[in-house]
């Protein structure tokens, strides 16, 4: 099966890892914006997989550069591990080239203050209630045209969203009649030294952490002020942490998803150095998306920001402690309230051992190869555009303890006030 993988960052990097260790994959193409990073990582891994790989350079921002590639490698399917702001030049090429497309997070603008984006932003924020500069509707929106071409669009198999979502998706099939409270946990008990650095792409990252909080509560949004809700957790593996609910796309799908379901909420562990560095670099303005001039030219803020920062994919060596990802669910099952959570606690250094990648990207590339491969093997595929837990969760809970990421049922958890 010809797979093409677009982008080589640190997601990238464990997600290739486990493609070669999966031999569905017999041509793996690594297509990004550098390519002498593809090919640095061709070096490593190609005596170590009989997939025959190749590099390639695309500009994944141009619908032409991604087609012109498509049609000559063939892909049956693509895995977008570039930025959310490629996501929909990505699917509009693979209609036109006939692959299937996956990927590991939700549409996202890259300029925001293009008029035409701001009108429908603006809209949808009044209509739904929520503020997020991200949401699934112009991804949802491609159904009809992945349906008609018979292809499938897998949203969202990362950790968080991916198997969060596939962790609610095997809840509710084996322990629950109806799931009515889902708390989704994301704990990152790693340090990797710096007084302060971002475990993915910088401009994601913090565009996420400091926008408004929400969370899903009868049937609308609520939205909070950044950081607004605080909790304590002792998380398994790591110990007590403190977390911030934060909005979340999951959230959006899961909502959509799950009948009879009452509240939705995310938290994320953060540490007191993080939240001091970013609200600072807020304070003074370091996160806009706005350019200004600086001494005769045009610079964006955050992309600055992202240059001086240290390279998330240059933390593993330095990183050591563990995560613990999971969810927290209370409902009914034969007239009786239960609660389960499942989790799975990562270590950062055995991650690096393995891969070169610290947990984060490592929690999120196993996850992306899984739902690659379940809907290249055609066990997920269905045509149109879908979320992870629209599918059966059994397949990609045996794959995620093959290939790296056992989880844990606690059927007698501590809950989250
Ligand atoms: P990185 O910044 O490390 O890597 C991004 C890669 O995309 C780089 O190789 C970059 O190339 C390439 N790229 C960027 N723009 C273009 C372009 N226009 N054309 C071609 N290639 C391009 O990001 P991560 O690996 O940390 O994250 C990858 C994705 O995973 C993101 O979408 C992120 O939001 C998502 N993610 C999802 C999570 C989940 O749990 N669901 C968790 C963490 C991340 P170059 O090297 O030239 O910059």
């Amino acid at each position: 099966m010809k797979l093409l993988v677009i982008g080589c960052g640190g997601v990238a990097t464990v997600a290739i890892h486990k493609c070669c260790q999966n031999p569905l994959f017999t041509e793996i193409c690594i297509a990004s914006r550098t390519q002498s990073k593809c090919d640095a990582l061709v070096e490593k891994l190609k005596d170590k997989t009989s997939a025959k790989l190749t590099t390639a350079t695309v500009d994944a921002d141009s619908f032409d550069s991604l087609v012109a590639l498509m049609k000559e490698f063939k892909p049956h399917t693509v895995l977008n591990v570039a930025l959310p702001y490629q996501d929909l030049t990505i699917m509009d090429a693979c209609l036109e080239a006939g692959a299937n497309y996956v990927d590991t997070a939700n549409y996202e603008a890259e300029d925001t203050d293009d008029p035409e984006w701001r009108a429908i932003y603006e809209k949808r924020c009044k209509e739904k209630g929520f503020t997020a500069y991200f949401d699934y509707s112009w991804q949802w929106a491609y159904m009809d045209k992945f349906k008609e071409k018979g292809l499938t669009a897998l949203l969202g198999t990362g950790f968080d969203p991916g198997v969060t979502s596939v962790f609610t998706a095997y809840a509710l099939k084996h322990y629950f009649d109806e799931i009515h409270y889902i708390d989704i946990l994301d704990c990152n008990g790693g340090d990797h030294g710096y007084p302060f650095a971002t475990n993915f792409n910088p401009e994601i990252n913090l565009r996420e952490v400091s926008a408004n909080g929400s969370y899903w509560e009868d049937g609308k949004w609520v939205e909070t002020e950044p950081m607004e809700i605080k909790r304590e957790y002792n998380f398994e593996g790591v110990g007590m942490k403190d977390m911030y609910l934060l909005h979340h796309e999951e959230i959006e799908s899961l909502a959509k998803n799950i009948p009879n379901v009452k509240r939705i909420r995310f938290f994320m562990t953060f540490g007191q150095s993080y939240l001091m560095h970013m609200n600072c670099l807020q304070n003074v303005g370091m996160l806009s998306t706005t350019p200004v001039m600086f001494e005769g030219r045009e610079i964006v803020p955050i992309k600055f920001l992202k240059a001086l920062l240290p390279d998330p994919a240059s933390l593993g060596p330095r990183t050591v402690g563990k995560t613990n990802i999971g969810c927290i669910f209370t409902g009914i099952k034969d007239g009786k309230e239960k609660t389960i959570y499942i989790y799975n606690v990562c270590d950062h250094q055995e991650c690096y051992k393995e891969t070169g990648a610290q947990a984060v990207s490592y929690t999120t590339g196993v996850p992306a190869m899984i739902g690659t491969a379940l809907v290249a093997s055609g066990e997920w595929s269905k045509a149109g555009v879908y979320n992870v837990e629209e599918f059966d969760p059994d397949p990609y809970m045996d794959m995620l303890g093959k290939y790296g990421l056992p989880w844990v049922v606690d059927e007698n958890p501590v809950t989250v006030e």
